[in-house]
């Protein structure tokens, strides 16, 4: 393991032994992040030795895609490498399994098994946030859709992960001027480069940062209206009124968006252990009626339900 994955792990075993001290009752959830988080440690440490998941995407063309309200990645076609992501499919199933999913992973992992779902397409669909695709073919199946995409998400995340950095920050530094301008001008709340909704937002320094709850890219918010309806309908409540972590409910379409303040960007790899940290802000604004919506519908064609999982 290189020293920038271990600096990751142990600052999520730091994490994850502060959050066990202040709520015991998280300890089943910290259990199954330790194993899921390390497995995204080191994929994404994997998946940026290789080139596989290079993204050819001109600067140009990602602008263009921008200023259409098009995420970058949207119907991008790369190479996901089965052999390393496919098993993270099966081991997500045993985690979700172990962490109070049971039986109903345990038979998603079993299809699988049975070579019943195609693992390309799967991955391919995850990757398109497909997610039509992939309820349909899991109804067929008489399987949880939702452990399936879930499941395939936490596999495919990390390929997300390096293939948006590869556009918006290619060898680790600024992309190019035309990127940079049509993202600065991005007016929507969902991702930029993959179109899902933010996890969470993260204030730092009087700038609103939103999180990718995919692929983890963070962009900014132009304005203080809602992420999902663009309606200025919020309000903001708080567990606790001395600190900054906020939610903000929406008025107009009933769904929250936390806002949480790290004194540095959180890394892709601990996002959901900040999500998890924050979760009394999650049960606050649902106590209130307050919910998450699912993955926005941007239309195109590939929206529509496909038979590419079948085997
Ligand atoms: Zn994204
Ligand atoms: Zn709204």
């Amino acid at each position: 393991m290189s020293t920038a994955a271990s600096t990751l792990l142990d600052l999520a075993e730091v994490r994850w032994t502060e959050l066990a001290s202040t709520r015991p009752d998280l300890r089943p959830a910290i259990a199954m992040q330790r194993s899921l988080v390390g497995r995204t440690i080191d994929t994404v440490e994997r998946l940026a030795a290789t080139e596989i998941t290079d993204i050819t995407l001109e600067p140009a063309l990602a602008a263009t895609k921008l200023r259409a309200a098009t995420p970058v990645l949207r119907g991008e076609v790369l190479a996901l490498p089965i052999d390393l992501l496919g098993p993270l499919v099966l081991h997500a199933c045993d985690d979700l399994a172990e962490g109070g999913a049971g039986d109903v992973a345990r038979h998603v992992r079993a299809c699988i098994d049975a070579g019943r779902i195609d693992m390309s397409s799967l991955l391919a669909a995850s990757f398109d946030r497909n997610q039509d695709a992939i309820r349909i073919k899991a109804m067929h199946e008489s399987i949880a859709p939702d452990v399936l995409w879930l499941a395939a998400e936490l596999a495919v995340g990390p390929a997300a992960y390096i293939a948006q950095r590869a556009v918006f920050a290619p060898q680790g530094g600024e992309p190019h001027a035309s990127v940079t301008g049509a993202l600065g001008a991005w007016p929507h709340g969902y991702c930029p480069a993959c179109g899902s909704w933010p996890a969470f937002g993260e204030a730092r320094d009087g700038v609103e940062q939103l999180r990718c709850s995919f692929c983890g890219l963070g962009w900014q918010r132009d304005k203080p209206a809602c992420t999902y309806c663009d309606a200025d309908q919020l309000t903001a409540v708080k567990t606790d009124p001395s600190v900054p972590q906020r939610a903000e409910l929406c008025g107009n379409c009933g769904a929250y968006l936390k806002w949480l303040a790290p004194t540095a960007a959180t890394p892709f790899e601990l996002l959901p252990i900040e999500d998890l940290a924050s979760m009394a802000l999650d049960v606050l604004a649902a106590e209130q009626g307050f919910g998450r919506p699912s993955l926005p519908d941007l239309g195109g064609p590939e929206r529509l339900p496909c038979e590419g999982l079948e085997t």
